[in-house]
């Protein structure tokens, strides 16, 4: 039987040989392959500066964290995204405040931004949904005339552009994430981008423990001063060495999701029981994270049974995201939200089905995906 993984880390000998050669040697942490993923990032998004680290959950947090965001503050949040993007929120004590998403995208609704934004609110924060990016400008305007910050959750925003700018370089700071289903993995990692250069350098030293040196600027060892709060969320040289090899194949792995997307998005662009999510056009162009559809109100109720029928034929799936985040029970529980509220970000979550686009299928793995959700939706509705 056929076997069609949602996603596949793309590990290959180069990657292998590069942790291998770490291994080997006598610097696991705050090395040479750290700087050079990072200077390597930079290049490659278009960005001055990049910070490697842990996670995209830790950039965020140590982004709101250093914009001094904390208790009393309140952050727009989308509704429809990993949850963490509003628990970074959370993390520094400030409370998020979430907008429901558009239909036709996923993002953020940013007309209904402007009414979430109150005396309190001191940024907005976007995540590009499954790599389509945010209409930025409008964001950023928006925050200009209120004089509030912009965090960009770029998690599955590798190769994401708006108007030529590659997403995270519009707000104040943008993260990215590779866990092993993101476009290209570290294993766990990440690395904020940003334009800002003091934002920059205090993030180096808040992801280590706020030191003013690190071992290597040291000239006599031992020989260093704490001059801020901060934590560790370093990336380590085994991730870094992962990553810089990944990243010398984003361009292929991208070209090979964008060619798999079209392929399948122009097989089920026909079938009635679906709609598509927009997808590259004009100023946006996507990373092609997946290929969700939205199936229409009356097959709703069926999509377990879809999706378990598309499990029996080998065909992976996901769910972006499987609730909005209010609706999860901390955040109903924490802030009171509702279950019967964000109704398009609630039709995302209970009403789609992620399929797979990734690097490690082709062209015979899409008809196969596309013939699979035909029979299964036909099975499910006579
Ligand atoms: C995966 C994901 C994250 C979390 O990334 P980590 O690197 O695991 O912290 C955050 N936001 C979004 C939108 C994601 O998809």
């Amino acid at each position: 039987m056929k076997t069609i993984p949602f996603g596949a880390p793309m590990i290959g000998e180069r990657e292998i040989s590069a942790v291998t050669e770490v291994l080997k040697g006598p610097v696991l942490v705050h090395g040479p392959r750290s700087k050079r993923f990072e200077t390597d990032f930079a290049a490659w998004t278009g960005s001055p500066h990049a910070v490697s680290l842990s996670s995209c959950t830790a950039g965020l947090h140590l982004a709101y964290f250093d914009l001094g965001i904390g208790p009393g503050d309140e952050v727009i949040v989308p509704a429809q995204t990993h949850n963490a993007t509003a628990h970074a929120v959370a993390l520094t004590g400030a409370k998020p405040v979430f907008v429901d998403c558009e239909l036709e995208t996923g993002n953020i609704a940013i007309d209904q931004v402007e009414a979430a934004i109150t005396a309190n609110t001191r940024a907005i924060s976007v995540v590009h949904f499954l790599g389509m990016p945010v209409a930025m400008d409008r964001i950023c305007a928006m925050a200009a005339k209120h004089d509030l910050f912009v965090l960009e959750d770029c998690a599955l925003a590798l190769g994401s552009t708006y108007k030529g700018r590659h997403a995270g370089l519009w707000g104040d700071a943008g993260c990215f994430s590779f866990y092993p289903v993101k476009h290209i993995t570290t294993a766990e990692g990440g690395m904020l981008i940003t334009r800002r250069r003091e934002l920059a350098e205090r993030i180096m030293r808040r992801r280590a423990f706020g030191v003013d040196r690190t071992p290597g600027e040291r000239d006599i060892p031992g020989v260093y001063d704490v001059t801020m709060l901060g934590f560790n969320y370093r990336m380590n040289e085994i991730a870094a060495s992962l990553g810089v090899e990944q990243l010398k194949r984003a361009n292929e792995f991208l070209k090979l999701r964008r060619r798999n997307h079209e392929l399948l998005h122009a097989q089920l662009s026909e079938l009635d029981e679906v709609r598509l999510f927009q997808s590259t056009h004009g100023d946006y162009v996507s990373s092609y994270y997946c290929l969700s559809v939205l199936l229409t109100q009356k097959l709703r109720a069926m999509r377990f049974e879809i999706v378990q029928k598309l499990k029996d034929q080998g065909v992976g799936t996901s769910i972006y995201y499987p609730r909005p985040v209010p609706h999860f029970t901390w955040y109903r529980e924490k802030y009171g939200c509702r279950t019967d509220s964000f109704p398009n970000a609630a039709a995302v979550s209970y009403g789609s089905i992620a399929l797979p686009v990734g690097p490690h299928l082709n062209e015979d793995d899409m008809s196969f995906i596309a013939a699979a959700v035909k029979q299964a939706i036909s099975e499910v509705n006579p």
